[in-house]
């Protein structure tokens, strides 16, 4: 099957070897692995009965949503309850332009040249909600003139450096299920677990073996255990939702044309099911607990947090950072 990928290129033969697994043989799916998964996390939220319930009544929708957002801040309750409002950025924008470019041209078979395609992306998102003072939109629609051209010329790059690196994928050996969102529903419906994950690969099915790959594109600087457990959690998700394992799931780092891969192990989506189950005990001890009762622990994240002016656990936090790692607190 190798012929049918346009190997033309060190980088595509790369990728087709390290990532999408090409010509290689897959693990065996197991089916009883994914429903031990899907019965650890029922087993462990039972013990929050009555709080799991008044918390997720107090929630939107009537339900404890659990995206990597949430797991994100895990590291600290008060994060938890009052997170900064999010902001948009050049490198924010940057992101999710090139995803929606990426995922654009995948729809359109590379038919046209990356600058077109961004061109469209771009006006589809400055159109979107421009009356929205908090939105893309406005913050794209906002930009000089000659920074919107340096940001739809670096999007195009990406885009560009993007199909250099991937082969085109035939549709007949390649199913892709791209920014398609997953929900998976548990504590009968009380807490729901959700991801975008970025592309979802799957071969036709012909035998017992997985088959599925899941990859998550990143155009920021590398941040290799966020972005590993961000992965998982997407791994998890596709296989609770499918009911079938990915033999394999990566990490593509847009910007330098590399992949981190890890491949199938129990362990890890064992690991991955612990740290969901942590995520949901904390989102039901924020919205049920007393202020007193939050665990709070100060980190790099304090800066994420509408707290930190006030927090002196996080102040404490950056006197020891200063202290042991004096040059990392310095200005600039
Ligand atoms: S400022 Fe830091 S330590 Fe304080 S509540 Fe926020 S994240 Fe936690």
């Amino acid at each position: 099957m190798h012929d049918e990928l346009a190997l033309d290129r060190p980088a595509r033969a790369r990728l087709a070897e390290d990532l999408l697994g090409w010509n290689q043989s897959r693990p065996a799916d197991d089916p009883a692995l994914v429903a031990s998964l899907r019965e650890a996390l029922e087993d462990g939220l039972a013990p929050l009965g009555a709080d799991l319930t008044a918390a997720a009544a107090t929630a939107r929708r009537g339900r404890l949503l659990v995206s990597k957002s949430a797991l994100d801040r895990l590291s600290c309750d008060g994060w938890q309850r009052d997170p900064k409002p999010y902001r948009h950025s050049w490198a924010n924008a940057r992101g999710t332009l090139t995803h929606l470019a990426v995922e654009q041209d995948w729809h359109e078979g590379r038919a046209d040249a990356p600058a077109a395609v961004v061109g469209r992306v771009w006006r589809a998102e400055a159109s979107r909600r421009p009356g929205d003072p908090a939105s893309l939109s406005r913050w794209l629609n906002d930009l000089p003139a000659d920074d919107a051209a340096g940001l739809r010329e670096e999007v195009g790059a990406l885009l560009t450096g993007f199909r250099e690196v991937w082969p085109p994928l035939p549709p007949t050996a390649v199913g892709a299920r791209v920014e398609r969102p997953v929900e998976v529903a548990l504590a009968e419906g009380r807490v729901v677990l959700r991801g975008v994950p970025d592309l979802v690969l799957t071969s036709p099915r012909r035998d017992d073996r997985a088959r599925t790959l899941v990859v998550d594109l990143k155009t920021g600087f590398p941040r290799p255990e966020h972005d590993r457990h961000e992965l998982r959690f997407y791994a998890l998700l596709v296989s609770l939702s499918s009911g079938r394992l990915p033999f394999r799931w990566a990490t593509y780092y847009v910007t330098e044309g590399r992949a981190e891969v890890e491949s199938l192990r129990a362990e890890t989506l064992q690991v991955t099911v612990r740290r969901v189950l942590d995520g949901v005990a904390q989102l039901v001890r924020v919205a049920t607990g007393e202020p007193d009762t939050l665990r709070l622990r100060g980190g790099s994240w304090c800066r994420f947090c509408l707290r930190e002016d006030e927090c002196e656990v996080a102040a404490d936090a950056r006197r020891i950072q200063a202290v042991s790692q004096p040059a990392a607190t310095l200005p600039g």
